[in-house]
């Protein structure tokens, strides 16, 4: 007989075992403190990988999901309604991109880059133009396209047969680049800062040369924005830091503060790819998820709120360097990954220690990897950073 008496057993024989969880029951939350089921206050350095960007539950944001749930919580696209408009229209306006489709998750918006490329190809010059090219190391998502589209070996196990299609570039290599850009692809994908790769952002070398090359055979660029985009690397898209313009962004994990959503923007150029028909997602636009990324949108679509973001980044690396076994700091904004050496301890066990303290951490490979609420206070910050000063001294 199971004892079904805890949570965690409760969990773990009713759902299937893909995550290698933590012993750590979350019950709720308030601003940037998350609470377990013995009422016990974690500060949140993760956001639950970087998706609750403005803590838990603001005070608008709840406001903003529980009217439209009042309201109308779901209907089919084959109608209108003004939330979906309202959130696209302001997701198109600060982004400056022409059109969006949403889906549900990163690896959708992903998944319609992907079609979107493809067909955008084909429209224009037929069949075989249908590579696409990946960054080495790279991370896209768990469908069997994207699963393919990541450029690790560790993912292309057990499910074969994968997605053909899929060819993988060396990071900051500009000749494997231009060895590899042929008459066959019709785009390049990547993510201005690998997140679940190690936390390692692009050259900027290397990115403008992405996009001479492919501007001069009419490649698309997209750019994978679901980890780096609304605000997590000081600006709306990390884009803007890089100074480029992608045909295709994709958006997911912060960008409707805790509720499932992913989009997939494109340039003008695209306004014609995805016909009725081609593509399309039930839950795609659900009007309580629009609702909550509006009033994303709404909060921090204002310089100061970003400028806040370069504050507390600078004030976050610096607070850390003076941690002695802090070796270095790589990422952008509050995207941080932290190479640390402390004899005997693995980034997990930085974790587990985290947990016992009080501080919700996350890893990326070998490194710590922060992703803070938007949100955090410099107290806060401060009050994360003394539990992680004790856990590496
Ligand atoms: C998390 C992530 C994804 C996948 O998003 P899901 O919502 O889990 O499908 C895709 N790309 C990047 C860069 C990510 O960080």
């Amino acid at each position: 007989m199971i004892n079904l008496s805890s949570t965690t057993e409760q969990f773990n024989s009713h759902i299937m075992g893909t995550y290698g969880r933590f012993d750590l029951v979350l019950e709720s939350g308030e601003n940037r403190t998350a609470f377990d089921e013995n009422n016990m206050p974690y500060i949140d350095f993760g956001s639950g990988i970087g998706t609750n960007s403005l803590g838990y539950c603001d005070n608008e944001w709840v406001d903003a999901i529980c009217n439209q749930a009042k309201k109308l919580q779901h209907t089919s696209n084959y109608y209108y309604t003004k939330i979906q408009a309202d959130f696209a229209q302001k997701l198109c306006d600060e982004t400056g991109y022409s059109k969006v489709f949403f889906g549900n998750s990163g690896a959708e918006a992903n998944e319609c880059a992907i079609k979107l490329a493809r067909k955008y190809s084909y429209d224009k010059y037929g069949k075989g133009r249908h590579n696409i090219i990946t960054l080495v190391n790279s991370f896209h998502g768990r469908t069997l396209a994207t699963l393919s589209a990541t450029g690790q070996d560790s993912f292309h196990n057990y499910f074969f047969p994968f997605v053909e299609g899929f060819i993988y570039v060396e990071v900051n290599n500009i000749e494997d680049l231009k060895s590899k850009l042929d008459d066959t692809v019709c785009a390049v994908m990547f993510e201005f800062v690998q997140g679940e790769g190690g936390v390692i952002p692009l050259k900027k070398d290397f990115v403008d040369a992405i996009f001479t090359e492919c501007a001069n055979r009419d490649i698309l660029t997209i750019a994978d924005e679901v980890q780096t985009g609304v605000g997590r690397t000081g600006r709306l898209l990390t884009s803007q830091i890089y100074d480029v313009k992608p045909d295709v962004t994709t958006l997911a994990k912060g960008l409707a503060g805790g509720v499932p959503v992913g989009a997939c923007l494109a340039r003008e150029k695209c306004d014609n790819v995805l016909t009725a028909g081609t593509h399309g997602s039930t839950f795609g636009g659900n009007p309580i998820a629009c609702a909550g990324g509006l009033a994303v949108l709404n909060k921090i679509c204002n310089k100061e709120f970003f400028e806040e973001i370069a504050l507390k980044s600078n004030y976050l690396k610096n607070k850390l360097m003076e941690i002695k076994a802090v070796k270095k700091i790589d990422g952008l904004g509050l995207m941080l990954g932290i190479v640390f050496e402390k004899d005997g301890l693995s980034a997990v066990d930085v974790v587990k220690k985290g947990l016992e303290k009080g501080l919700l951490l996350l890893t990326a490979k070998e490194k710590i990897r922060l992703l803070p609420p938007l949100t955090i206070s410099f107290d806060e910050i401060d009050e994360g950073v003394k539990i992680l000063k004790e856990i590496l001294n």
